[in-house]
């Protein structure tokens, strides 16, 4: 297959096929550490996405890691009301915070639970691993003990790889969680070896948080520590054998994570690390990058609200992977995405087809597919005909799609996102051409095609010297006291020749 016609989840999954062989284990992850966020959903989404291609290639793992031993660092505006409860764990791990819901076992519980909740109803089926449980298995205990004990080679290869000067006095690779406040941004490892090590609990955190002031001493197999970001993640790739994982493109700069990520690979295991580290761009609201706590772009909750999952989710995979993808909703730009998505649900992914086509119908080919058969453009003339969703269901024989999507279009129509041009109300306003219009009407013939509608107008114009453009004005003028409306003869068949005849005829 020619690779500019490919998209870019086949490219990657070619990628990771010839650089290494199955079984195959795709990697993602994110920290769960508020409500679901629209980049969250991304996370997931292009692995699961290169897993299903890569699936075709071989056995194929898709493994989704929730970092729960990050600190809680901050309180999330909806859980604000919860402040006084939740202010004490702040520099905790995350599976250590309670919920304060009560409903899961952790603060990063819950919103691990709804980011699931998430992957369920898009399609996605991880294997959810969570980094609490990762450490309290031992599977860290054997990294922790060759970082600390190699600690000034790790040292000089996190310096170098992230381009830094100089390193803190008191940079470890471990960061223990203390025995007796529990949190674990306010510790520092004092001195260690033997796999042992003794820690001060002394640190002030960014967010105002002071450690305890213990001071204790722990064995790496009691596994009551974290390691650091950067030296955790490469030894989780190495012990869950990754075979591809993802990073946004600020984890791909000079300096950036995944520049110490494969230092380690190559200079500390001696291993080449993932076959592959796709990048990918952010999602952008008008130009600016998403984020939850500068209010800027859609939450998730509105996304789902808005967009039918199968629309959402194609619109996040249609884009290539490496650009930022504009995901705004508004009445430029919600149409043409529905009209794209319903173009791309009519294209024969194995027919040879242009190059943006082929990658329309492979990212539609993602998705749980389109769930209504009528034309979108049908469904809304229809709609605004007769206001009525069982009418629009039997109308156009599409009763489960008119059902399906009627949420949707209430939506759109509330939020005024649907081109005026849909809607209209039946009634006649006055107008320039009343003896042709009543000509037109009186042409129409029941079972007349769509294209002999049209050319009665044409013939009429012409005939009569008048401009078609003007003879279609008052056709709308005389239906839907508007000047324009939607393809003139689709609309007189939905309405019904006998009404037309009645209204103007
Ligand atoms: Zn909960
Ligand atoms: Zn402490």
């Amino acid at each position: 297959m020619d690779k500019k016609n490919s998209h870019w989840s086949e490219l990657i999954a070619d990628e990771i096929a010839h650089k290494s062989a199955p079984p195959f284990v795709v990697a993602s992850g994110i920290t769960t550490s508020g409500p679901l966020h629209p980049g969250t959903l991304c996370e997931f989404l292009f692995a699961d996405a290169i897993a299903r291609e890569l699936a075709k290639k071989g056995k194929t793992q898709f493994v989704f890691i929730a970092d729960l031993l990050d600190a809680f660092d901050s309180i999330p505006e909806p859980f604000k009301k919860y402040e006084k409860e939740l202010t004490p764990h702040l520099g905790k791990p995350l599976a250590h915070t309670p919920d304060p819901m009560g409903c899961h076992r952790s603060f990063g519980g819950h919103f691990l639970s709804e980011a699931e909740g998430a992957m369920e109803k898009f399609g996605a089926h991880p294997e959810i691993l969570t980094a609490d449980r990762l450490y309290s298995e031992g599977r860290y205990d054997e990294y922790a003990r060759m970082y600390s004990e190699r600690k000034d080679e790790v040292k000089e290869m996190v310096r170098a790889s992230s381009m830094r000067e100089t390193m803190p006095e008191d940079w470890h690779p471990i960061m223990p969680i203390c025995e007796k406040c529990g949190r674990v941004e306010t510790t520092r490892v004092t001195d260690c070896g033997g796999g042992e090590y003794g820690y001060a609990c002394d640190k002030k955190t960014r967010y105002g948080v002071d450690g305890c002031g213990h001071r204790g001493k722990a064995k790496i197999s009691a596994h009551k520590y974290k390691l650091l970001f950067r030296l955790d993640w490469p030894a989780r790739q190495d012990f869950l054998n990754v075979t591809a994982e993802g990073g946004s493109v600020d984890h791909h700069t000079k300096g950036g994570t995944i520049a110490t990520v494969y230092a380690i690979h190559r200079q500390f295991f001696r291993k080449p690390g993932p076959a592959v580290f796709y990048k990918f761009g952010f999602l952008k609201y008008k130009g600016k990058k998403y984020s939850k706590s500068k209010g800027i772009g859609h939450s998730v909750a509105e996304l789902m609200e808005v967009l039918p999952l199968p629309v959402l989710k194609y619109a996040l995979l249609r884009p290539d992977l490496q650009e930022d993808k504009e995901l705004v909703l508004e009445e430029q730009t919600l149409f043409p995405l529905v009209s794209d998505f319903e173009y791309a649900a009519s294209i024969d992914a194995e027919k040879e087809v242009e190059r943006a086509d082929r990658k329309k119908a492979v990212a539609y080919s993602l998705t749980q597919g389109k769930k209504w058969r009528a034309p979108l453009q049908d469904i809304l003339v229809t709609y605004a005909l007769y206001k009525d969703w069982a009418e629009v269901g039997s109308r156009l024989d599409d009763t489960e799609g008119a059902a399906y999507i009627a949420p949707y279009v209430e939506q759109w129509l509330a939020r005024k996102w649907i081109p005026d041009k849909y809607v209209f109300e039946l009634k006649a306003a006055p107008h320039a051409h009343t003896e042709l219009v009543k000509e037109f009407a009186s042409s129409l013939e029941e079972g007349m095609e769509e294209q002999d509608i049209q050319n009665i107008v044409y013939e009429i114009a012409k005939r009569e010297g008048v401009p078609p453009p003007e003879l279609f004005k008052s056709v709308y003028l005389a239906l839907i006291s508007k000047p324009q409306g939607p393809k003139l003869a689709r609309f007189v068949k939905i309405l019904g020749i006998g009404r037309v005849k009645g209204m103007i005829g």
